[in-house]
């Protein structure tokens, strides 16, 4: 029988058209222009149906709510199809690949991410591609997680960021190797490539509104501007410090602002500004007064993977220290310890 993926449009470049302030998304438009694409009418590809959003999104405007109508959409359609493809704009679609990697519990089908540098109907557009290639791995069903496909990569979703602003090949995944490489052939890397959870079922975590916010160190920072936010209003932050998780100690004023935080039930997580590389605290005396301050370590997470770990952690009502715990725990192959 041949397989069948749900190709759920939520808007970006993909599927955008020139307008006199720019591209934007065009309702109502997308899908005769891809039922033309003729490649997707090979035999050799799977059957597919597209589900247009709306409204369809710039994707620097997705927030919670539109993942949790992500989430819900792959939700009541899941038994339906045997994979899905995510047309997603490219700004935000690593947080929106980590996000759905956590809200999807017990996933065993594929759900791929994808979309464009260049708008399918301009000239050289990478759309062709990346569409054609995601719905066909998608239709294999080898791999059976959150990913995204972008440039003849297919990457883990969690483990991917956006790394270039004009270049095609346009995402990384600098701690994580490709799950597989779209050459003349599909080359899946089998040893990487998560197994299916054990099957306890399919179900989703819808994302509640939590506070959260990222605070990149610089030279020079002045962490008290920052106390009244950090300890007071947000629930989760990202601190993302320099290399192995070093902060400037010069005025002692960041460790009391973390410990304040943590005991008003705030979790702290370390990141690194590297790319690659992971966080070790305590390999200098510069990071391991974090440890003891109450920070969590994030390993070598991405920003992206760590901000869709805080909103589940902290949707799911756990207590402060479980959140804790399990933010330094490997729960959907997000980190590597
Ligand atoms: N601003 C667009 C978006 O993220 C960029 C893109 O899709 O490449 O929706």
């Amino acid at each position: 029988m041949k397989k069948k993926i749900c190709i759920l449009y939520t808007g970006g470049t993909i599927g955008m058209v020139p307008t006199e302030n720019g591209y934007a998304p065009k309702k109502g438009y997308f899908y005769d222009a891809i039922a033309s694409i003729r490649d997707l009418k090979e035999p050799g590809m799977p059957e597919w149906e597209m589900l247009e959003f709306d409204p369809l999104l710039d994707s620097s405007n997705i927030a919670v709510k539109q993942w949790n109508q992500i989430g819900r959409a792959i939700q009541e359609h899941y038994h339906e199809y045997d994979g899905f493809v995510v047309l997603h704009g490219t700004d935000t679609m690593a947080y929106t690949a980590s996000a759905l990697s956590f809200m999807l519990e017990g996933l065993d089908k594929p759900v791929i991410l994808t979309g464009s540098q260049i708008p399918l109907c301009q000239l050289r557009s990478d759309a062709g591609d990346n569409l054609i290639t995601s719905v066909f791995i998608a239709g294999q069903g080898q791999v059976r997680e959150v990913c995204l496909y972008f440039g003849g990569r297919l990457l883990r979703g969690n483990r991917s960021t956006k790394s270039s602003a004009d270049g095609l090949i346009a995402f990384a995944s600098p701690n994580y190797p490709p799950l597989a490489e779209a050459g003349i052939d599909i080359k899946y890397n089998y040893d990487v490539i998560k197994r299916p959870a054990e099957s306890t079922g399919f179900r989703l975590s819808e994302f509640s509104q939590v506070s959260i916010g990222v605070l990149k160190v610089f030279p020079g920072i002045q962490f008290r501007l920052f106390e009244s936010i950090m300890t007071e209003s947000l629930k989760g932050i990202v601190l993302e410090t320099f290399g192995a998780g070093n902060i400037p100690g010069y005025d002692d004023a960041l460790l009391p602002i973390i410990r304040k935080a943590f005991d008003n039930g705030t979790i702290v997580t370390v990141c690194s500004q590297c790319q690659q590389g992971t966080v070790k605290l305590g390999a200098y005396a510069t990071s391991s007064a974090l440890t003891r301050a109450g920070a969590v370590s994030g390993y070598n997470m991405t920003t992206e993977a760590a901000v869709a770990k805080l909103y589940y952690l902290f949707s799911q009502g756990l207590s402060r220290d479980r959140i804790k715990e399990l933010m330094e725990e490997n729960l959907r192959g997000e980190l590597t310890r």
